[in-house]
């Protein structure tokens, strides 16, 4: 070692002056370098959580490329609209509500959560109702969020007897039951398309919250868009009727005949719609838009406040660490509604899967698809990037549900499974009953 270092100390000496001040400020520089590049910058990148896992990856990257790292991702909320269609401008204006059905293996917290809704409400809810451990397969939840995605009411229909309302007071939650007397009765309407299929739809005779059902019970089989006059819905449908009013109702199943060929929709003991054959009606969605998994530079938070000012700046996706030039995958089968430049969201693309989902893809390099293309499931549509309002090479991703960013990680994406064993022996009698009052005049 001395030998080396003596052998360098002639070598260098024997340089001219000039050169030797070059030299050493060649060496300075690196120096800095080096030591910025360990410290400051990996440690910004980890913003200093001390846990167990932070402390790996912090270990783990010194000795990796550090390339492909962001400092940090996005220093704004990124304002791009969710892309609409002609037919979103028609569809009846709901109030802010969101809903959801209990699918196999849900828990009051997973429905929630997937929304971003704190854990510590969650555990309020349940305080104020045990019986919200036991959720049942096909029972339906809906709730109501105030401006700062707070959770202010949620609705939970236990039977067709029974729904459950919860209020915020405060921190708490109040409980009121909901006890129904009103009489079910089975009512079957026809739509002929005259026009807008939602006027033609109201003229019917069907309500807004029953023309939604309509419209998602057959957003598989079905672009809604392309309807032609005189294409003919027939709607079966459970309506609680209480002082001669309606109360709620239930879509049990539809039939459109359109173009000669007949599409059915019609409902499962699950409270999901499948076709007359019981089977999945899409591929169903990938969890993430890469082929492998990257690391996540930047958490779904809808409220997360601005370090700076302090104000909420809601980030409405994930961020994962991707190289520039990564494939950028559509996570399902679907539509695209935007391929282009914006200045936050950078080159970026909007896909919508059915009516109720949506997906964006941004601060991508090069963009490979074009508004109106239809993709598949798993499909190259761009390649990352570091585009528009954004530091580090990442890709930004979001999932929109009913109009509602959820969380990526988390979200609850539709199982398009088919029905299989005993439950499609029951799903098939019921077909072949509902299918024979389509039929009846
Ligand atoms: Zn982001």
């Amino acid at each position: 070692m001395q030998k080396t270092l003596n052998s360098l100390k002639i070598e260098f000496n024997s340089f001219s002056y000039f050169y030797r001040i070059i030299l050493s400020i060649l060496i300075i520089v690196s120096l800095i370098i080096f030591i910025w590049n360990v410290c400051v910058y990996k440690i910004i990148g980890t913003s200093f959580k001390a846990d167990h896992s932070h402390f790996k990856t912090l270990s783990l990257s010194i000795s990796l490329p550090l390339d492909s790292e962001p400092i940090e991702t996005e220093n704004s909320v990124i304002e791009e609209d969710l892309p609409k269609d002609e037919f979103d401008n028609d569809i009846p204006n709901e109030i802010e509500t969101h809903d959801y059905i209990v699918s196999s293996g849900d828990t009051l917290s997973n429905i929630l959560n997937q929304y971003g809704i704190e854990i510590a409400d969650i555990r309020q809810l349940v305080k104020s109702d045990p019986h919200l451990y036991n959720l049942k397969i096909g029972q339906k939840f809906s709730w109501t969020l105030n401006n700062a995605s707070r959770l202010q009411s949620v609705t939970w229909e236990r039977s067709r007897r029974e729904s459950r309302r919860y209020d915020r007071v405060q921190d708490r939650f109040k409980l009121s039951v909901l006890l129904k007397t009103g009489k079910w009765q089975r009512d079957r309407l026809t739509v002929i398309v005259n026009g807008s299929f939602i006027r033609s739809a109201k003229l019917a005779g069907l309500s807004n919250s029953e023309i939604t059902e309509v419209i998602k019970s057959l957003q598989w089989q079905i672009d809604f868009r392309k309807l032609r006059d005189g294409d003919d819905f027939r709607v079966l449908i459970m309506r609680e009727i209480l002082d001669g009013q309606r109360q709620q109702s239930e879509l049990i199943g539809v039939r459109l005949s359109s173009s000669g060929k007949n599409y059915y929709a019609i409902r499962a003991s699950d409270g999901k719609f499948y076709d007359r054959s019981g089977s999945g009606l899409n591929s169903g969605f990938m969890r993430f838009p890469t082929v492998r998994r990257y690391r996540i530079s930047s958490q779904f938070d809808p409220r997360r406040a601005n370090p700076v000012t302090g104000r909420i700046a809601p980030h409405k996706g994930v961020d994962f660490a991707v190289p520039i030039g990564t494939p950028i995958l559509s996570i399902g089968d679907g539509e695209v509604m935007v391929s282009k430049c914006s200045s936050t969201a950078g080159n970026y693309v909007a896909i919508r899967h059915g009516r109720q989902y949506m997906t964006r893809y941004m601060h991508l390099k090069t963009l490979l698809v074009k508004p109106g293309d239809r993709v598949k499931r798993g499909q190259c549509i761009a390649f990352s990037g570091n585009t528009g309002r954004s530091t580090g090479p990442h890709v930004h991703f979001e999932i929109w549900i009913n109009n509602h960013a959820v969380n990526p990680l988390t979200a609850r994406l539709p199982c398009m499974k088919g029905i299989t064993g005993e439950a499609r022996r029951h799903y098939l009698d019921k077909v072949n009953k509902t299918i024979m009052q389509f039929k009846n005049r």
